[in-house]
């Protein structure tokens, strides 16, 4: 395996821009940690701007809709575009209606939230589920599998990141996809945990979990970094030269897998979830092409 390259001067970074065209961009460990901006990051972005690079934003989350992306980007005051956002609810959507090629008298039954919904109306593709099986139950209204009501429109099981993941909605996803093996089963991402708070807590990866095992059937796609789908609909709709074209993330094994497998070249990000010290061992399996203590550094640039 070759060591990967660490960026640490005006040098380096000069040569590194000079090889591409396009930076693929996670955006939590890389631009933001939740809220907050990572120090310097905005002016690296307009500085690759600059420099007419085009930039790519992707994440795993699918709780957000592109709309809202670009809603959080306008609050920290950091320019992009909703066609440069690529979110795996958007992706999901996008596969869906272009590679799928999921016929409009059929409905996609969603666990997720309104990124995904949002998207797949974008899309104008029939959806039920999500938010209509938020249910508490009360008193009087408990659980009935007699209720479960399946809908004979539904051709997609389409599972991302859900905090009102109940019985219900694992039941009704279970039965569309147990009694219809055409039933097409499809997960936005497959991150086991994802960061927040300074902890990390269940991702969509372990929420799905109970439904793979029951049903003994592994989802047909997975959309997500570090997967290829979502960088095939990126190539497919952007038109990108994966050769001059650099992922830059925080995570080995979502992020810099996902380079790795699209055949982008990779810049890891110390200002996240991995370390320096994961790609240095001797046995690294995942090793990027190139690293940087944080996307800030960049911004040395900006003082000639
Ligand atoms: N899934 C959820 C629900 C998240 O909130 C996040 C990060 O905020 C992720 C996945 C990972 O996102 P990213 O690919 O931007 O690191
Ligand atoms: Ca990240």
């Amino acid at each position: 395996m070759t060591k990967p390259i660490k960026l640490s001067d005006k040098t380096s970074y000069d040569s590194f821009l000079d090889k591409f065209d396009t930076f693929l961009i996670d955006c939590d460990g890389v631009i933001w940690h939740h809220n907050t901006l990572i120090p310097e990051v905005r002016e690296v972005l307009e500085l690759f701007r600059k420099n007419g690079k085009r930039l790519i934003f992707v994440t795993n989350n699918s709780t957000k809709s592109r709309s809202s992306y670009l809603a959080k980007f306008q609050k920290l005051n950091i320019e992009a575009n909703r066609d440069e956002i690529f979110c795996s609810s958007y992706a999901a959507a996008y596969y869906l209606k272009n590679v799928v090629k999921f016929p409009s008298d059929k409905k996609v039954y969603v666990i997720g939230e309104s990124g995904i919904t949002e998207e797949l109306s974008i899309e104008g593709i029939q959806y039920c589920g999500s938010d209509e099986d938020n249910q508490v139950y009360t008193n009087g209204n408990e659980f009935n599998f007699s209720k479960i009501n399946p809908d004979s429109e539904v051709g997609a099981v389409l599972c991302g990141f859900d905090t009102h993941l109940n019985y219900k909605k694992l039941a009704k996803a279970f039965t569309y996809l147990y009694s219809n093996p055409d039933c097409i089963f499809i997960l936005t991402n497959e991150d086991t945990t994802f960061p927040s708070n300074g902890t990390i807590y269940p991702g969509t990866g372990s929420l799905v979990a109970p439904l793979i095992r029951s049903l003994n059937r592994n989802p047909d796609v997975t959309i997500g970094k570090p997967n290829k789908p979502m960088l095939d609909c990126m190539v497919q709709k952007l038109h990108l030269d994966v050769e001059r074209t650099c992922m830059i993330g925080d995570r080995l094994n979502t992020d810099i897998q996902f380079g790795i497998n699209g055949g982008t070249k990779t810049l890891l990000v110390l200002t996240g979830v991995s370390t320096e010290q994961e790609i240095l061992v001797k046995d690294a399996s995942i090793v990027p092409d190139y690293y940087i203590s944080s996307l800030g550094n960049f911004s040395e640039l900006l003082n000639n």
